[in-house]
């Protein structure tokens, strides 16, 4: 099916089973950051919008809480089918509103999406959701209605993490995506109906986070609020939240760190794994490595081994199968970027590569840049990017390494790399970071995800974010009178 036939949908909300007009005359237009085309537009949508999806979802709730485990999981099932018919229609249009070359989103937004998907189906059977003991029984129930706000950066990526496991667990949704990347959360949406899901068990609003966004975090009716964004919108949206006691999940930012080990003979070999987590997305990635951590005497040879393989991510037109980087995703963020690639050089970190961007005629590229000789008091090594820049900060021992890789708020990834996993995982058990990869180790779809301190609250993936989407209650059941 073409995009084209998709269309209609971009610019309706998606409520109580129909797709239907904003309540809203007004529009957000979305722009390829490749081209500056405006080639779409969604509706703004409005705190009425939120609210007549709130209660679709809530008339939804009983009978779709009460709907066995198996029926959901075959409903499931029917939806990933319909979700990958649309492959290549998603494709094209993660190249046309983030900017992602075609390579890049038929992997990791939209074929890794579709594992992601199975897994939940798969691992939903391993959740207890009952436990007898002696004297009581513990089950696991839906928490209520859900809702998700979403960033850009991997559209699919952030609403698949939510949306799955809260339907999978009972719970019904009001999904809320953002709004610079917001047309294959259409895609998603469409593929639930025709797969058959009840009427209001999940449901679309488009528009801001300042209006739609903040309305979720005010309705009374929602019960918990699923967020992916920045530590900075999280605690005011959870502020909001907590004044009508709603369950809250927040996967924030990063700064995340990767240890050279002294003990690497070579690193020429390490660098693929490392530029595939901070170049790749742009570095517009939350658990993107962007402060790679080398031993002081090996500086220079760490510093050769980037150089030498930058030339194998060429930045260019996303719908080049060639494009390894494409653009930021918006004028806002490449804003971002080359400002602190400014700041960078003020704080005098030297550039080793890159620099700051062109002045842009077509398309919102930033050359990839590396810093060496940063420290990591420097802001550059302290705040989130959100781009393809790269902090290289010479350590002098390893206790000083694993020191400089915990001094930072966040704590979301890591990675750390040695000759033997034995040593590396030592050190990796000494960061404080939520997930922390040994050497080149695979991802692992049922693990958690999900940060530690500023990276936020709550875990994704597997089992765990399933259960994140349940609440306990104990039936004192065994009367003995
Ligand atoms: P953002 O915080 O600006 O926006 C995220 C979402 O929140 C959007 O849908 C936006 O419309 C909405 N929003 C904004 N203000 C709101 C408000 N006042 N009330 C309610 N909703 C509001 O983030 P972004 O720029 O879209 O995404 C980039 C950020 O997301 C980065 O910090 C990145 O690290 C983080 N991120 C984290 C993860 C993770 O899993 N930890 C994954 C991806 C992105």
């Amino acid at each position: 099916m073409p995009v084209a036939d998709f269309t209609p949908l971009f610019e309706k909300q998606f409520i109580d089973g129909e797709w239907v007009p904003s309540t809203s005359p007004d529009f957000i237009e979305v722009e390829n950051p490749a081209t500056f085309e405006h080639f779409a537009r969604i509706p703004d949508g409005t705190p009425e919008d939120i609210d007549l999806a709130v209660e679709a979802a809530a008339r939804a709730l009983p009978a779709w809480s009460a709907t066995p485990l198996e029926a959901r999981r075959e409903l499931m099932r029917k939806f990933l089918e319909h979700f990958r018919s649309m492959r290549e229609e998603i494709i094209e249009l993660e190249a046309e509103e983030l900017g992602a070359p075609v390579s890049f989103a038929a992997n990791s937004h939209c074929d890794y999406q579709y594992v992601r998907v199975a897994s939940y189906i798969d691992e939903v059977k391993q959740v207890v959701f009952e436990t007898r003991f002696p004297a009581s029984t513990v089950i696991r129930e839906p928490v209520g209605v859900i809702g998700c706000i979403t960033p850009w950066n991997y559209p699919l990526g952030q609403i698949v993490q939510k949306v799955v496991p809260a339907l999978l667990t009972g719970n019904t949704v009001v999904l809320k995506p953002s709004q610079s990347t917001p047309l294959t959360a259409c895609l998603m949406t469409e593929a639930f109906r025709r797969a058959g899901f009840p009427k209001g068990t999940i449901n679309l609003v488009s528009g801001r986070g300042s209006k739609a966004g903040a309305r979720l975090a005010e309705n009374r009716k929602v019960a918990m609020i699923s967020f992916t964004g920045s530590t900075e919108v999280g605690i005011k949206l959870s502020q909001k939240a907590l004044e009508s006691v709603k369950r809250i999940s927040l996967e924030l930012g990063g700064k995340s760190p990767c240890v050279w080990l002294p003990s690497v003979k070579d690193f020429a070999p390490l660098v693929p794994q490392l530029f595939n987590s901070i170049m790749l997305n742009t570095g517009q990635t939350c658990t993107a490595l962007s402060r790679l951590l080398v031993p002081r005497s090996r500086l220079a040879e760490a510093e050769a081994a980037l150089v030498a393989k930058l030339p194998d991510y060429p930045v260019g037109d996303p719908k080049d199968p060639k494009t390894r980087i494409g653009p930021v995703a918006s004028k806002a963020q490449y804003e971002t970027v080359k400002r602190y690639i400014e700041l960078g050089i003020s704080e005098g970190a030297r550039v080793l590569a890159g620099g700051v961007p062109d002045e842009p005629v077509k398309g919102w590229y930033v050359k990839p840049t590396i810093f060496t000789d940063v420290r990591n008091d420097m802001r550059i090594a302290q705040e989130e990017i959100f781009g393809p820049v790269l902090c290289v900060i010479p350590y002098d021992t390893v206790d000083d390494a694993v020191a400089i890789a915990n001094d930072t708020p966040y704590g979301l990834n890591a990675m750390v790399c040695g000759m033997s996993e034995a040593e590396a995982s030592k050190v990796a058990r000494r960061i404080n970071s939520g997930n922390v990869y040994i050497n080149n180790g695979p991802r692992d779809v049922t693990a958690p995800f999900g940060g530690y301190g500023a990276s936020g609250i709550g875990r994704e993936g597997g089992r765990y974010g399933l259960m994140e989407f349940t609440q306990l209650k104990a039936l004192f059941d065994h009367s003995t009178y």
